[in-house]
């Protein structure tokens, strides 16, 4: 069932259009991401969401309400921010106790309340500490709970994590996944951090210049991208992205690039012979063997892989992964291939569809 339905929303600033055209469909209980760089026009999304932007035009549902009139107080959401926005006199108690007082639930039954939420983010210690003598994760936790205690149908997060150092990010991220399995609501968390949309998402809607680009599950983002930006906008290191072209025999396809050509076997019913892109991502690549010729630049030793960056002939740039008992040397010159059936083709242009 659909929890929360956009259709056809559009949104402009002015001339500007932040959104262009949103169709998104959220099913109850499930954690969606929108995700894309700065400006795609994610937060203005999620803002629409919570009432604190109106579309300039189109539909927005919550449950059985279209709430486009709706002030945000009535659409029984929640929304977390990334900067905390805790009240600094106030205990962690008055903090997470703020939103049922304002809605004038009883003082008794506020206690039982705020005391079941502590418990849940492991803040029943820390009550009576006031914000500033907590950690950034006890303070975003203390966010949250402010968010769970009215047990609200949606919750909308935004970049709720960015503040946190990188180990701190990686467990509160755990805890969000955790928290989200056990209430089983909603939620619609924004970030431009596309390892936190791709490990706690269930599907994560790509933006990029206020248009949606693809609304799949993380797995299906990753192996079949709907066009090139999607392509290289997800994952790390990137997609290896080359620009050729593309040549059509008896229903097969070839592409070319200075330097090599691979068999793209057979395309869908957009592929037209002329430029297009291939992809391919660093483990589609071997190094060491293969029939393209190149010297490796840059060698990163992660620990578990080493990411090896080749430079072909032509001075086209390759990444690949290899294990890390395999080192290479910086200037070494090595041989190269392409997993065909790993290659992704684009048409022409920075959206370009995929093939
Ligand atoms: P970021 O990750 O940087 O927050 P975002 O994807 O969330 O980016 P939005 O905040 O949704 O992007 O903004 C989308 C576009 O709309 C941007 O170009 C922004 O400058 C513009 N915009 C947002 N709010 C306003 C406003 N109140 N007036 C005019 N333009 C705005």
């Amino acid at each position: 069932m659909a929890d929360v339905v956009l259709s056809n929303v559009h949104k402009k600033f002015g001339t500007f259009t932040a959104v262009e055209d949103l169709n998104l469909d959220i099913q109850q209980g499930e954690f969606i991401s929108l995700l894309g760089p700065s400006g795609c026009g994610k937060t203005t999304t999620l803002r629409m969401l919570a009432g604190l932007e109106f579309p300039t035009s189109g539909e927005i549902r919550i449950g059985d309400r279209v709430v486009n009139d709706v002030p945000p107080g009535d659409r029984d959401i929640a929304m977390v921010f990334q900067s905390y926005a805790l009240y600094p006199h106030m205990s962690v108690g008055q903090n997470i106790a703020y939103p049922l007082k304002k809605r004038r639930v009883p003082k008794t039954e506020r206690a039982g309340m705020v005391a079941k939420t502590a418990e849940m983010l492991q803040l029943t210690p820390l009550l009576h500490r006031k914000p500033k003598e907590l950690s950034g994760g006890q303070q975003q936790r203390v966010a949250l709970g402010r968010a769970l205690v009215r047990d609200p149908k949606v919750f909308l997060l935004d970049e709720p994590l960015s503040n946190l150092d990188a180990k701190l990010r990686g467990y509160m991220r755990a805890e969000l996944i955790e928290l989200h399995q056990r209430l089983g609501r909603t939620m619609v968390y924004v970030t431009h951090d596309q390892l936190e949309a791709m490990t706690m998402s269930d599907r994560i809607a790509v933006m990029e210049g206020g248009k949606l680009q693809q609304f799949a599950p993380p797995q299906e983002v990753y192996r079949a991208p709907a066009n090139r930006f999607v392509a290289s906008f997800i994952g790390t290191p990137g997609m290896n992205i080359v620009d050729g072209s593309l040549h059509e025999d008896a229903g097969r396809w070839t592409f070319t690039a200075p330097g090599f050509s691979v068999d793209a076997g057979q395309l869908g019913p957009d592929a037209r012979p002329g430029p297009a892109a291939m992809g391919i991502r660093p483990e589609g690549l071997t190094i060491g063997s293969g029939p393209i010729q190149g010297i490796t630049q840059l060698v990163e030793q992660t620990g578990h892989e080493n990411i090896t960056v080749v430079r072909l002939e032509d001075g086209l740039r390759m990444t690949g992964r290899t294990a890390p008992d395999r080192l290479w040397r910086t200037g070494e010159p090595v041989q190269l291939s392409i997993d065909a059936r790993q290659a992704h083709f684009f048409a022409e242009g920075p959206t370009g569809k995929r093939l």
